[in-house]
């Protein structure tokens, strides 16, 4: 059976690793020219996360490439400390960057027989009874079983199987914005973060380089996503006047090369599967900061594999197994993503100062913690009989 994977990041490496695993052919096909390198820093947390990663056998090769984690601490306008949140409540049980993350996967996929081509992409999809012709933007055609959108929030599979990003993104009232900078602040692994009311810049310190993070509530801006011309004057404009070293940052972002720049949005669709394509990851259910949705994703892969292995690659049947057990914890897991804006940005002086005071209560901070680590345990897992070789897991036990 051959299978196209659309995105190199997460989900797609992740269930091209599964599906080599279970004798599928899966090529992935990635728009970027070549496999990305640094970035930010993503994170799992419980023990649902950690134990699909046991399964997939890549935890050594992931935590000899894990960070050190970045305690946060907020400031005030003075970079006097107003809340200190320790390494683990942003970086969970494991923290890698996303790049490093990608390529651990795509590595132990490789060595099961997965392909990878850069630098291409789906131009058109036509499904029949028998399968699916695909067309890319190179001018190649080609036929699969099934294509699956594994490319993030503006997923193409998405926009060409299911239809406009318009009825699916829906955005959330912030938007997000990193970049490097030089690191003039030095000494160990930190964040600095400096909130004014609806917008907050930040600093991620770490081994000789740094990058602004920035996050600031608006409704929703009409610009070209793929112009970072645009994008920086937006950031300009959004941090006029504002105080700390939010100056400095932004003088950095004239020359940066790499700048990320998005809406923090959600993706809901009433089905995540189209005949013979399906979405995986942020393409089917992501919320871009603060959904976990690293984790689901892996998590997500895992389940889609394994239902059509368990459907011996009748589609119809797996993907609906697929959403049925999914839905309820992706949606679960989403939720973290409503409240990223107005936990970086409280829109009023009162907002900031209730934060920081609540967090600052150790309770409190664990509370909050334990809240996020059970939205990602809330799934009973089946345990599959056909891979339980190589597990070592506390995943349910709900036979299938
Ligand atoms: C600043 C920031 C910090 C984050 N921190 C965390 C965190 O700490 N923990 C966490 O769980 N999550 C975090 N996230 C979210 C996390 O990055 C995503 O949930 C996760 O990467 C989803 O993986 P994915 O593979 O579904 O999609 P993505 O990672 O978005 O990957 C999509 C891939 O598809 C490619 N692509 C796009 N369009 C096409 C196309 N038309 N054809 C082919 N390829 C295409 C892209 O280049 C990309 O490689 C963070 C997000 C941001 C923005």
């Amino acid at each position: 059976m051959r299978v196209l994977v659309s995105g190199a990041s997460i989900g797609g490496p992740a269930l091209a690793y599964w599906l080599a695993r279970f004798g599928y052919q899966p090529t992935v096909v990635e728009i970027a020219g070549r496999p990305r390198e640094g970035g930010y820093a993503v994170d799992f947390r419980g023990s649902t996360h950690m134990a699909v990663l046991g399964r997939m056998g890549v935890l050594d090769d992931l935590r000899a490439v894990r960070t050190a984690g970045h305690p946060m601490t907020f400031v005030d306008r003075a970079g006097r400390p107003t809340l200190a949140l320790p390494a683990d409540f942003a970086g969970g049980d494991l923290e890698v960057t996303r790049a490093d993350l990608s390529a651990v996967l795509r590595r132990h996929g490789e060595a099961l027989g997965a392909r990878y081509v850069y630098g291409d992409h789906l131009t058109g999809i036509e499904q029949d009874d028998e399968g699916v012709r695909v067309a890319f933007a190179s001018g190649r055609h080609d036929r699969f079983d099934l294509v699956i959108g594994a490319d993030g929030v503006h997923s193409g599979v998405r926009r060409l199987a299911f239809g406009p990003e318009s009825a699916y993104v829906r955005h959330l009232g912030a938007y997000v914005a990193g970049w490097d900078v030089p690191d003039v602040w030095g000494g160990e692994r930190r964040s600095l973060l400096y909130t004014e009311p609806g917008r907050m810049a930040g600093v991620g310190i770490g081994e000789g380089n740094a990058a602004a993070f920035f996050v600031f509530r608006s409704p929703e801006l009409t610009y070209d996503r793929r112009d970072p011309g645009q994008q920086k004057r937006i950031l300009r404009d959004a941090y006029a006047g504002m105080g700390w070293e939010t100056g400095r940052l932004l003088a950095g972002l004239e020359t940066a090369t790499d700048l990320f720049f998005d809406s923090i949005n959600r993706v809901d669709l009433p089905r995540w599967s189209a005949g013979r394509v399906a979405l995986v990851g942020d393409a089917g259910y992501g919320a871009t900061l603060g959904g976990m949705g690293t984790g689901t994703a892996v998590v997500g892969a895992y389940v889609l594999a394994h239902e059509l292995r368990a459907a011996d690659g009748d589609h119809r049947v797996a993907f609906a197994h697929y959403e049925e057990l999914l839905r309820p914890y992706a949606e679960r897991c989403q939720k973290g993503g409503d409240t990223t804006g107005r936990f970086f940005a409280p829109g009023s002086r009162l907002g900031i100062t209730l934060r920081d005071k609540t967090l600052s209560i150790p309770a409190m901070m664990r509370w909050m913690m334990k809240a996020g680590e059970s939205r990602t345990n809330n799934i009973d897992l089946p345990d599959y009989p056909f891979s339980r070789s190589d597990s070592a897991s506390a995943v349910g036990t709900n036979q299938r």
